[in-house]
């Protein structure tokens, strides 16, 4: 991969900007665009979602992204807890990281529930919940399918 992007570099050429006449570099193989102003960044726009799921998922992901990098602009070092995420390691020092956490619990044998409910306490805790639950649904449609 870095030999193909060494020789793509080598492969390529500046050529003025029509925009803004800024060097901007130029191959054959790529879209030209300028880093300067901006120009023929994204020439063809976004390609139309193949349905509302679709819609949804790019909604949900140019959210994510915008609030991923505010709060990396806010607070740099949450960058080092989010790599320490990424590779399984946990940020807090005091215990093990976690990728060793899951090895232990997936190496370990089934054991029985420490707290077990009769089907009738289930009900109720079901009961219990219900509102919420319509709640909590109607929030997701809402924000997230609306
Ligand atoms: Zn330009």
């Amino acid at each position: 991969m870095r030999d193909q992007l060494t020789a793509a570099a080598r492969q390529s050429k500046a050529r003025p900007c029509p925009q803004c006449g800024a060097d901007t570099p130029y191959d054959e193989r790529f879209v030209m665009w300028c880093a300067a102003c901006d120009w023929n960044v994204d020439p063809g726009g976004a390609e139309p979602a193949r349905g509302r799921f679709e819609e949804m998922q790019r909604r949900l992901a140019h959210r994510y992204g915008e609030q991923l990098h505010a709060e990396l602009l806010a607070d740099p070092d949450a960058a080092k807890g989010r790599v320490a995420a990424l590779r399984g390691h946990s940020v807090d020092a005091t215990h093990p990281p976690t990728h060793l956490r899951r090895h232990l619990i997936e190496a370990g044998e089934p054991a029985a529930a420490a707290v077990v409910i009769d089907p009738g306490a289930a009900a109720s805790i079901a009961a219990e919940l219900a509102p919420a639950r319509e709640t909590v649904a109607r929030a997701v449609i809402r924000d997230l399918a609306g």
